[in-house]
């Protein structure tokens, strides 16, 4: 196929329908807008967290993707651009682990001047955040989300599995602040047996800060972790422990959609959210599209398969084009996956979570 589009796409060169300002949502089969877009830049991390990417399978013979299937920054923004003119407001940088692509921060820039992206944030494990927080902040990004599992050093050494130490990330998160990087949100993934018991000790160390921690029930996503629901520490456990030792009330979503559910101290020691996609899955409200690192449309977290979008962008494709592409895929949409995890869904191949971001 020939390479016929520009590496930078100007307004002047996009397509006027494609420009146009939507008056109605692009809406799916159950009626749910498409507002949010997470964008995978790498399938690569420096980590192999045992419950994403487990070391016996993601090895040093893992075929990871070659730099040119990787979406470039200005085919990622056109995309975005795309994206936003079909109704996306939010746009979440993750990956793999995002900071191990190299100028992250140019990417960053670029998306952080389109106009009518109200919200640009990134989910990083911090490792490489006291390097890179001044620069992503210069660039335009406002708030960040930081996965750290316990605070306890042995217990996140066995879930990252590459050895690294809880005080580097502790140093990240820090570094993010000093930035100006705000509000950040701390994801905690609990694994039953492996750090339930320091659920609370995560939760008394950030209350009072301001940090939002975010309990994440571990999910069956990929086909490499092993998934069990007998690992699965329910939100509902997960505030009870919270809550015995710092009281809780529950919070009104902040809006439709929202994917943590939210709780506050009682104290008026701030606020924290679980994530229930297992006990209590929330596809109903799912407005969320994924793109993977090679430039694949996925429109649930546990697709098997793919839209290439990146074939139509590197087949000359017109804004026009690409739009009406992302419109029919999104209009088809009939995915909800965890309100039927327990049917015949989990013998499907789904793609690992890793390629197309958390
Ligand atoms: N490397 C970045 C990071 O660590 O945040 C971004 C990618 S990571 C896949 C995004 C989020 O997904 C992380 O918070 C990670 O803990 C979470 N995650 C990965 N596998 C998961 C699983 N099986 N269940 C629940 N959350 C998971």
């Amino acid at each position: 196929m020939a390479l016929t589009l520009p590496d930078t796409i100007t307004s002047s060169g996009r397509d006027e329908a494609a420009r146009r300002p939507r008056s109605q949502p692009v809406l799916d089969t159950l009626r749910r807008p498409l507002r949010d877009l997470r964008v995978s830049v790498t399938d690569r991390c420096n980590f192999r967290c045992t419950y994403c990417m487990p070391k016996e399978i993601f090895g040093p013979r893992y075929p990871f993707l070659p730099h040119h299937d990787l979406l470039t920054f200005e085919e990622i923004t056109r995309l975005v651009r795309v994206f936003i003119d079909q109704g996306v407001e939010k746009v979440r940088i993750t990956g793999g682990e995002p900071l191990v692509r190299r100028e992250i921060e140019r990417l960053i820039e670029m998306l952080a001047r389109l106009d009518g992206l109200k919200d640009l944030t990134l989910t990083t494990n911090g490792s490489a955040l006291a390097r890179k927080a001044r620069a992503l902040r210069d660039a335009g990004l406002r708030r960040i989300t930081v996965s750290l599992d316990s605070l306890d050093d042995a217990v996140f050494k066995t879930m990252n599995d590459v050895d690294f130490p809880v005080a580097r990330v502790l140093e990240g998160i820090e570094a993010a602040r000093a930035a100006g990087l705000w509000p950040i949100k701390i994801n905690v993934v609990v694994k039953r047996g492996l750090n339930d018991h320091t659920v609370v000790d995560m939760a008394r160390y950030f209350h009072g800060t301001g940090y939002i921690l975010r309990f994440i029930e571990y999910m069956d996503v990929g086909t490499t972790n092993g998934w069990r629901l007998d690992d699965v520490v329910s939100g509902a456990e997960i505030v009870r422990m919270i809550d015995a030792a710092l009281p809780l009330e529950p919070v009104e979503p902040n809006y439709r959609g929202e994917v943590a559910q939210r709780y506050r101290y009682r104290d008026g020691g701030g606020e924290i959210g679980i994530i229930t996609s297992v006990s209590q899955p929330f596809c109903g409200d799912c407005t969320r599209a994924r793109l993977s690192s090679d430039g694949k449309l996925y429109t649930c977290l546990f697709a098997a398969a793919g839209h290439d979008l990146r074939a139509l962008l590197r087949g000359g494709a017109s804004d026009d084009e690409v739009a009406a592409a992302v419109r029919r895929i999104w209009t088809h949409r009939a995915d909800r996956y965890s309100e039927l995890r327990m049917l015949a869904t989990p013998r499907l191949r789904k793609v690992e979570m890793s390629r197309i971001g958390g």
